[in-house]
């Protein structure tokens, strides 16, 4: 048997017609009936073009309620849409267009022009869509679980960007474990700063149909604009990353946010103690989260009433969800493995990645951590980036950690290098936000770290090496 459930959309839109289902920050609102009328609107559009059931179509868009039209017309149809990162170049595009055997491309209207050198035959905007005429089409009414619902790619820090299935399923369970560990409120509204192109947006947005809550939805993360929403607009729950907590609070001063903001869920990436630290003093609800691509969003997170004790980790496994940790020797670190119907079935004709990485059902992520003795998972840093040196491990987000606590440093990158001696020592490449002299950081790090971690080499530069998603890639650390 196969499971079904009432097409999400369609279903939101019956129990509650009138609710907000978007807001924008230019006073736009869409409820959930008039989203269910311009997504299927949208749908009989398409299939005038001749999308249909199984075609593959790339979605290249900025946070927008067309792009989500599309994204909901394309469920109607029983078609994958592919997310595309408006940060990419076109090669990259290229690349996924064809990896994911796209073969029409929807775009929004300000990136149609970039979208025009690209190689997929059929480009449409959506202002292109808006003035087509309509066609008939038998619009799907239930979801399968298990069929495919989008492609997403990876961000591509630590190899080629692989392309994950996300079904519908997924999406469902996804939104499940969320709303058994945050709890769901009727005054709800979630804002979204981060691209709907990554799994965090989507999925939000798919969690807004599935719970009947509106989401405040910004086009590109603008600190201010994000700000004013918290401070303003009855926003009670925010998905971001490290980076926008720090400028947040800077921000924020000594100001505070109005009560009803209970959690801003903090994800994506390594998240510095001193910066948790910092939310903490002002009483910011941050909770820390771990996740990926390929786990429909956070699959980890620390519930509202250990956040305060247990700082620094990412929690415990979502409710549907199993975590573990495979060890070696007696190493309390080791690979972080996961399990849940939320976690993808795997990369797109991937077979070699998928053999890799898919064990019994449970997906080896190719990070590292530790569980403490309460069972709560502690990331510690990506396999690949792991530096051994005279047989001792070392882990470059820890020094970088130190680093950036520093308050001249802006940011730091830390990777190995070669070494006759060790085998490899790390080296440390510095943002200054302030004047500072290598000496004054060796002082620093005197007592804050063990010898055998400090860096042997640092060198200043102007930033560090990221890919589209703004993650740190290590292996292009170069001097
Ligand atoms: P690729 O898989 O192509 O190398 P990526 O892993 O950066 O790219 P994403 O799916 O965007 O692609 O990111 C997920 C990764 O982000 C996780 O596997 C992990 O390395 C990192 N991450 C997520 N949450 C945390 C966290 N709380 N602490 C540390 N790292 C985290
Ligand atoms: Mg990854």
């Amino acid at each position: 048997m196969t499971d079904t459930i009432p097409h999400w959309l369609t279903k939101q839109a019956d129990l509650s017609p009138d609710h907000p289902a978007i807001e924008m920050n230019d006073g736009t609102m869409v409820t959930f009936n008039e989203l269910r009328e311009s997504s299927q609107r949208f749908a009989r559009k398409l299939t005038y073009l001749g999308i249909e059931k199984g075609s593959h179509v790339g979605i290249l868009s900025t946070n927008q309620i067309p792009m989500l039209n599309a994204i909901h017309a394309l469920s109607y149809l029983g078609a994958v849409g592919v997310l595309l990162n408006t940060r990419l170049t076109n090669d990259e595009l290229n690349y996924q267009l064809k990896d994911a055997n796209a073969t029409f491309l929807l775009t929004a209207d300000s990136l149609k022009e970039q979208a025009s050198m690209l190689q997929v035959e059929k480009i449409h905007s959506f202002s292109d869509i808006d003035v087509l005429p309509e066609k008939k089409a038998i619009l799907e009414t239930e979801l399968n679980l298990d069929a495919i619902f989008t492609i997403m790619y990876t961000s591509g820090t630590t190899g080629f960007p692989k392309g994950v299935v996300h079904t519908y399923g997924n999406h469902w369970w996804s939104a499940m474990g969320s709303a058994l560990n945050l709890g769901l409120d009727k005054r709800d509204k979630w804002l979204i700063p981060l691209p709907i192109f990554h799994v965090s947006g989507l999925s939000t947005s798919i969690k807004s149909v599935i719970y009947g809550m509106p989401i405040y939805l910004l086009e590109k993360f603008d600190v201010k604009a994000v700000h004013y929403a918290l401070m303003e607009k009855g926003v009670t729950i925010v998905s971001v990353v490290t980076m926008m907590v720090q400028r947040l609070l800077d921000v924020l001063g000594k100001a505070s946010y109005p009560k009803e903001l209970r959690c801003i869920l903090l994800g994506g990436g390594p998240a510095p103690k001193a910066l948790l630290e910092r939310a903490k003093e002002k009483n910011v609800p941050v909770f820390q989260s771990y996740g990926m691509t390929e786990t429909a969003s956070q699959i980890v997170t620390l519930s509202p009433t250990d956040a305060l004790e247990k700082l620094g980790s990412a929690g415990k496994a979502l409710f549907p969800a199993q975590l573990k940790i495979e060890t070696q020797a007696d190493d309390s670190i080791g690979e972080i493995l996961v399990k849940g119907p939320m976690v993808t079935k795997g990369y797109y004709h991937k077979q070699s990645a998928n053999e890799e990485s898919f064990q019994a059902g449970w997906l080896a992520t190719g990070d590292l951590g530790y569980l403490d003795e309460d069972g709560y998972l502690y990331v510690v840093d990506r396999r690949k980036d792991l530096i051994i040196s005279g047989g001792e491990n070392i882990y470059p987000s820890e020094i970088e950690g130190v680093l950036s606590g520093m308050k001249q440093i802006k940011e730091a990158g830390v990777t190995g290098k070669s070494d006759d001696k060790w085998g490899q020592v790390p080296i440390a490449f510095i943002v200054k936000e302030m004047d500072v002299t290598i000496e004054e950081i060796k002082e620093y790090l005197q007592t804050r770290l063990a010898k055998y971690k400090q860096p042997k080499e640092f060198y200043f530069v102007n930033d560090l090496p990221r890919n589209a998603s703004n993650k740190l890639v290590r292996n292009k650390l170069n001097h």
